[in-house]
């Protein structure tokens, strides 16, 4: 077990990526605090699913876009585990539209959930972090910073702007020994993805060169990986893992 006895604190652990995030630092031995916003049911189901396995996951209900929430969701944890050396950002919604029709609360809140929630937890650990002189912060982003999308603006913006805090945080940790990556999903079979799956059909596996969606495990082994210790000379990185999609290849 890579992550014996380490604490993570996990957002958007409910559903989704989030979810076999949390299975999978479990798995490698990691108590695991995770927050989710409005799935109660299903985040007790995980919570209860996780010990049945034999390991520790504590279901932390609150909003990302609250830094008093995110602040009192860090306390909590490293009260129930003694410390917390793991941070995954993960908790991310779409509001998609076309630029001409976004109003102004589809980008407010996409910004303040995604980049604010991001922000919100790097700022109620950072600090903990650099003083235990260990830490890990992995921030999910997205293939759509880099590669845009028509309707995404909103969401490009947050993602892009997740990189960039991803990289700039990472110069001003790592002589404390904590390193901050991103993960940067391409198309994964998950709630958030339906609408568009269900819109572009077989397309979808047409353009991504390995010829099928990602899955949420395939993102979670990432994220342990970047949590353990086979990662410990890299950080500032954005991590991509979709396929082949973002290699841009023609549609057969
Ligand atoms: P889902 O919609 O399936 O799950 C989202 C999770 O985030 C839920 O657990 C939800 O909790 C939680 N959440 C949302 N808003 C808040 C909030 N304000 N406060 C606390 N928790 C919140 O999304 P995915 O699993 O697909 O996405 C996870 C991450 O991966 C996101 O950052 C997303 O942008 C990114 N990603 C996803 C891709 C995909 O194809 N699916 C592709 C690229 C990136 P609850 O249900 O309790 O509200």
């Amino acid at each position: 077990m890579k992550l014996k006895d380490q604490g993570a604190l996990v957002t958007g652990g409910s559903r989704g990526i989030g979810r076999a995030i949390v299975k999978a630092l479990a798995a490698e031995g990691a108590k695991v605090a995770f927050v989710y916003k409005g799935s109660q049911q299903a985040a007790e189901s995980l919570a209860a699913e996780v010990a049945e396995l034999g390991g520790v996951a504590l279901a932390l209900q609150a909003d990302v876009a609250s830094l008093e929430e995110a602040q009192k969701c860090a306390e909590r944890a490293e009260k129930e585990f003694g410390r917390i050396d793991i941070l995954v950002n993960n908790a991310g919604i779409i509001r998609d539209d076309l630029f001409v029709r976004l109003e102004p609360e589809a980008w407010h809140s996409v910004l303040q959930t995604n980049l604010g929630g991001t922000y919100n937890f790097c700022r109620a650990l950072a600090y903990t972090f650099m003083k235990q002189r260990r830490g890990r912060i992995i921030n999910i982003s997205s293939i759509a910073a880099d590669h845009a999308n028509p309707g995404q603006c909103n969401y490009a913006a947050s993602k892009g702007a997740i990189n960039s805090l991803t990289r700039a945080l990472a110069v001003e940790l790592a002589s404390r020994g904590v390193t901050v990556n991103a993960v940067a999903p391409g198309f994964i079979e998950t709630d958030m993805s339906e609408a568009v799956r269900n819109k572009a059909g077989d397309l979808i596996k047409k353009m991504i060169p390995m010829r099928r969606l990602g899955q949420p495990e395939d993102i979670a082994r990432m994220v342990v990986f970047l949590a353990g210790p086979d990662s410990s000379y890299i950080t500032g990185q954005v991590m991509v893992v979709d396929g082949g999609l973002g290699l841009g290849a023609a549609p057969v």
